[in-house]
């Protein structure tokens, strides 16, 4: 049986009296832009993550080329952040004509090493363009949390201004120096990514700062419009960068879901690794589950799984095979952003960062979402499993 990747139509179904009648509210209303649906959005994102402001945008690449401005990082300036994510992440940099400054990932987990932040800091700061590091844009991937606090040393000791790039990893909780924290209340700021396939996700794109910074968060609001502070008077240079009030009004109904769904990709993952040990895989050493750093410290959202990604064995073989038998996978990310052709004037190579490019070859995502059955995770781990065993 074919089964599919990410299934939204199956979650549709379970709110969708709650989402067409919130639909229908917002188109007889005639008010699609901003307004108020936006207004409550934001606070109750905001109240959910702990942050004190939030300020709906256009989509998670948005948030973060706008929280860059916001900072005012422009041409020649420096920004750290991991060459192991999303495109957006570095892309937001390089559209401001700032330049990102790649730092590998850690050897177990898939976030950034705090490690070689430190040595990279160390290196580029004491020579002659120190004071152009503007930023770090630490990713928490496929839905757990960086090693905030080390990386928050690191940034204090030079000054920077941290983004949490938690377009993966809305909710996701980080045990730390001040107690548990959820994403995008750890540094400075935070943004969110609303695309249909995120944890949560709206009917079409959308994104949201988050911080706790109240002046940050006035210079976003006025960015979102154009720079605009007043009706048609510009002090600043802004762009379109609002939120629709259609997908707030979508997104408050699927928030008040998203714990319950974050429960439902922590059950798959479990099962995945239960199903994984019971069948030897994991003794062998082929399949690799995701290492979950702060599940033994109380947290109830130590990871959400907005990805279930496996290190493996031959995982390009594995990956045909398995869709061979029905089981879609994807590969979150094949290659290192350091390696993009449109990155080729930043003059990295191949072997500049082991690590990621190491997990380039080794990582495959499952299906993981709260509506994948028992039936369909047994056929995927049994599908796994043949493929080792041939
Ligand atoms: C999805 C994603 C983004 C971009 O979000 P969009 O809403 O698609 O623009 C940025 N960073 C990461 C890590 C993402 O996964």
């Amino acid at each position: 049986m074919q089964i599919p990747f990410l299934d939204l139509k199956a979650q549709y179904r379970t709110i969708q009296d709650e989402i067409d009648r919130k639909i229908g509210e917002v188109v007889v209303s005639q008010r699609f832009i901003l307004g108020e649906e936006v207004e409550q959005l934001e606070n109750e994102l905001a109240a959910y993550s702990g942050a004190k402001h939030g300020v709906g945008v256009s989509s998670g690449s948005d948030a973060l080329i706008i929280s860059l401005m916001a900072v005012g990082v422009g041409e020649g300036d420096y920004v750290v952040t991991t060459p192991f994510t999303f495109f957006a992440t570095a892309g937001a940099v390089a559209r401001l004509r700032a330049v990102p400054l790649f730092c590998d990932i850690e050897p177990d987990g898939f976030n950034l090493d705090p490690k070689k932040l430190e040595e990279l800091l160390a290196r580029k700061i004491t020579g002659r363009n120190n004071s152009r590091i503007k930023a770090i844009i630490p990713v928490h991937l496929y839905g757990q949390l960086c090693d905030m606090d080390a990386i928050n040393a690191q940034a204090e000791r030079f000054d920077l201004f941290v983004l949490e790039d938690a377009a993966q990893a809305v909710g996701s909780e980080y045990p730390g120096a001040q107690g548990v924290r959820r994403a995008c209340t750890l540094g400075n700021a935070g943004t969110l990514s609303f695309f249909p396939s995120k944890n949560l996700g709206g009917f079409g794109d959308g994104g949201m700062v988050l911080t706790d910074d109240t002046e940050l968060a006035e210079k976003l609001r006025i960015l979102r419009v154009h720079g605009s502070q007043s009706k048609y008077m510009y002090q600043t240079l802004g762009g379109n960068f609002r939120l629709d009030a259609l997908q707030a009004a979508i997104l408050r109904v699927k928030l008040k879901h998203l714990d319950d769904w974050h429960r439902g990709r922590q059950r798959i993952a479990d099962g995945y690794r239960q199903r994984f040990e019971d069948n030897g895989l994991l003794a062998t050493g082929a399949v690799q589950p995701p290492i979950e750093m702060y599940r033994e410290r109380g947290v109830a959202h130590y990871h959400t799984y907005h990805q279930y990604v496996l290190r493996v064995r031959d995982r390009d073989k594995l990956q045909l095979h398995l869709r061979d038998n029905g089981v879609p996978t994807a590969v979150y990310y094949p290659l290192g952003l350091h390696l993009q052709e449109c990155f080729s004037y930043l003059g990295y190579k191949l072997g500049d960062f082991p690590e990621t490019e190491k997990a380039c070859g080794e990582v495959l995502a499952l299906p993981v979402f709260p509506e994948l059955t028992e039936a369909q995770q047994d056929q995927i781990a049994e599908a796994v499993k043949a493929f080792y065993s041939s």
